[in-house]
């Protein structure tokens, strides 16, 4: 080519270059680590917690305390879904990324909230053409983003890489075999040319908690590491396990041990190490599992593996000996902290069982760890030991027990956040108890998607008080173990937090309002009513020079759906009847100018009464114990009352009236409803079916009686 010609055409290049949409360009940034931990970057929002601190913490301030008062809505999306939302978007080159219902990923602008793509992973069709027996935890956390792709997670067990260009599909993998009854909600953590994942399903059969990584490129297996040993006959994996075997008695294996790990997954860079939480007991009551005793590793840990091998470096266990459910999957997040005039490389965990740790990571040594909520199962936390003091009472040997936090934990995977300019911790905070008993114990620990596995009586029941209010946002000084503020509010399950450099934390609440405190003081300093539960931490982000601030309004989580029939502590009463509102993302700004549409008053189920049918007390008993044993309590409520979140109240469902037998088969041994996440049950039959009826008929007549409740 001649000079002049050449010069030319790299003119029309750059001209050209210039002239490509922002969405092609998005694509070709390859996100590295280096991205991935700048705490500066305010134009995008690349990871779960914001960066691989976990911090969710961003250094704008164009919102803040003193202009707070003009934020409104500038854009709003809605979205078909109608379960369970609980997940924080990405931001990547002002395209926003959000995962929903059936793990389907939208493509979103984030600037005017125009849809630009949509992938759907298909999850139904997996769990139909597998006949696999998924019972909940349908909806996903987030997504991660590394290179040029996105990578999900999927319910069924599955990691999917896609393109974050256009969605097209790179790789996917499975992480667990199609008959166990694992489930992955997580957001899949990618790092250093890895994709890490763990599972949950704890509760729902002898499970064996593993994590496992992956290359991020052609999703080849890297390495995995297993939460609690196996069968010492069989030789162990490595000698972690071996350690950990020491601590476990009886024939734990045959339970499973359990351990699983369905989040709190950070990526230290400073120390290339991956640290994550891990779950509970498999079952829950050690005296099922390890009847000898013991503290069981590495249940109800932190645990730092060495990023590139997925070797053992250091572990903290939380609950040892756990019987509680006070899994540790909750946030670990990254920070330097000064402690006695000294920077410490900090990794703060606020787990359910009420106890905030400061972890030194260059070594898992806990520094400190003081009760950030009312605990009574450990008396503290010794240091000189690095092991709680746990009282007898805790093990619950001479009957019932009331024992605080609850097994839902004074802190569950609702995201926590740290203003580094303030040194504070905002910790949503659940204040309630559980009661534990050995009575009636179910040791039945047969591998069974349709039941909980927990090793005590019917589960435990969430009853008492102990505090005086049942939710708080709290603001913690973790150098000081102390806190600083703290803001009752009416129901426990507040969403994740997000803190900003203008002296601000963002808070989403159950029963719809999206609020604004003032992040010294605690003091709400602004207000917005979604008209619909909100559980999804929100996040912000700045493009051409204006901050925005993302919600997604929806309600999800399992202290919404499954357990809320359970009186003045319920949410059955917050009026998010199923199939009434509508689930959207909104983003904020200053003077924003879009009219959001007003939701639907909040409605609570009411039962019909069915005057063509009589119910036969027999067939109604043992219809309930139907109920039970399919583990039908986790979306449509104990007692068959439904928080309405997941799934619809059966009292109020036509399909359980006269006349609508062959609908009510349909949907249970033909899987009529798998898209909407209900199971498919091809093993009950028509008597079991029947006694279903009677039970749902009573419950509903029950519920009808004036002074019922609704
Ligand atoms: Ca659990």
């Amino acid at each position: 080519m001649h000079l002049r010609k050449k010069k030319l055409f790299a003119q029309l290049l750059v001209v050209a270059a210039l002239m490509l949409p922002a969405p092609l360009q998005a694509a070709d940034r390859n996100i590295t680590d280096k991205e991935l931990s700048d705490e500066a970057n305010t134009t995008d929002w690349l990871a779960y917690g914001r960066t691989h601190s976990e911090q969710r913490f961003s250094p704008l301030k164009d919102i803040n305390v003193d202009n707070i008062g003009k934020l409104k809505p500038e854009w709003y999306l809605d979205i078909p879904d109608k379960s369970d939302l609980i997940s924080t978007p990405l931001v990547v080159d002002g395209v926003l990324y959000h995962i929903g219902n059936m793990n389907v990923v939208r493509a979103i602008d984030a600037r005017t909230g125009k849809m630009l793509w949509e992938y759907d992973p298909q999850v139904a069709k997996e769990v139909i053409s597998n006949n696999m027996r998924r019972v909940f935890w349908s909806a996903s956390r987030g997504l991660s983003t590394y290179g040029d792709k996105l990578y999900i997670g999927t319910w069924d067990g599955r990691i999917v890489a896609i393109t974050r260009k256009d969605g097209k599909e790179v790789w996917q993998t499975r992480t667990f075999p199609y008959d166990v009854p694992l489930n992955i909600t997580g957001h899949v953590k990618a790092f250093d040319g890895k994709v890490f994942v763990g599972n949950g399903g704890t509760e729902l059969g002898p499970t064996r908690g593993f994590v496992t990584a992956y290359d991020s490129e052609t999703g080849k297996q890297l390495w995995r590491f297993f939460v609690v040993p196996g069968n010492p006959a069989d030789g162990f994996e490595d000698e972690a396990q071996e350690m950990a075997a020491k601590t476990w008695t009886g024939k734990w294996w045959e339970h499973g041990g359990g351990g699983n790990s369905w989040h709190g997954w950070t990526y230290d860079k400073e120390f290339n190490q991956l640290i994550f939480g891990t779950g509970n007991g498999s079952p829950w009551n050690r005296k099922v599992r390890s009847p000898g005793g013991g503290d069981n590793l590495f249940l109800s840990s932190v645990v730092a593996l060495d990023a590139n091998t997925g070797k053992y470096k250091w572990h903290v266990q939380t609950a040892p000996g756990d019987t509680w459910d006070y899994n540790s999957n909750m946030d670990i997040v990254l920070a330097d902290l000064k402690i006695d005039g000294k920077i410490v490389k900090a990794a703060m965990h606020a787990p359910k069982n009420g106890f905030f740790y400061v972890i030194d990571r260059s070594n898992g040594k806990v520094l400190s760890a003081e009760k950030y909520a009312d605990v009574n199962w450990s008396t503290k936390f010794d240091l000189e030991k690095q092991h709680h003091v746990i009282p007898e009472s805790a093990w619950f040997n001479d009957g019932e027990e009331n024992i605080y936090p609850s097994y839902f934990g004074a802190h569950s995977w609702h995201a926590m956040s740290y203003n580094p300019e303030l040194g504070l911790v905002f910790i949503p905070t659940n204040h309630l108890s559980s009661t534990f008993s050995d009575k009636g114990k179910d040791t039945d620990q047969s591998w069974r998607a349709t039941k909980f596995q927990l090793g005590i009586a019917q589960g435990a029941t969430i009853e008492k008080d102990p505090y005086e209010t049942r939710g708080s946002l709290q603001a913690w000084d973790p150098v000081k173990q102390k806190r600083v503020w703290q803001v009752n509010q009416k129901h426990a399950w507040g969403a994740g937090t997000l803190a900003t450099a203008g002296n601000l934390v963002f808070q989403g609440l159950p029963e719809g309002k999206f609020q604004a405190h003032d992040a010294r003081t605690g003091k709400v300093v602004w207000e917005w009513d979604a008209g619909l539960g909100i559980s999804s931490p929100p996040i912000t982000y700045e493009l051409d020079g204006k901050q925005m601030v993302l919600l997604v309004v929806g309600p999800g989580g399992g202290y919404f759906s499954n357990f809320q029939g359970s009186g003045e502590l319920g949410m059955e009463g917050v009026g998010w009847k199923y199939g009434v509102h509508q689930r959207r993302l909104v983003a904020f700004a200053l003077d924003g100018k879009a009219e959001v549409p007003t939701q639907a008053a909040p409605e609570v189920a009411k039962a019909i009464v069915d005057e063509n049918f009589k119910v036969d007390e027999t067939k109604a008993a043992a219809g309930a114990g139907v109920y039970a044993s399919h583990l039908c309590i986790a979306c449509h409520g104990a007692g068959a009352v439904s928080g309405g979140v997941k799934a619809p109240d059966l009292r109020g469902s036509p399909v359980l009236t006269t006349g609508h037998e062959q609908i009510f088969k349909d949907i249970l041994n033909g899987g009529a409803l798998m898209q909407n996440g209900m199971p498919k049950y091809p093993t009950l039959t028509d008597e079991d079916m029947d006694s279903l009826r009677h039970y749902i008929r009573k419950q509903a007549q029950e519920g009808a009686q004036p002074g019922a409740g609704h």
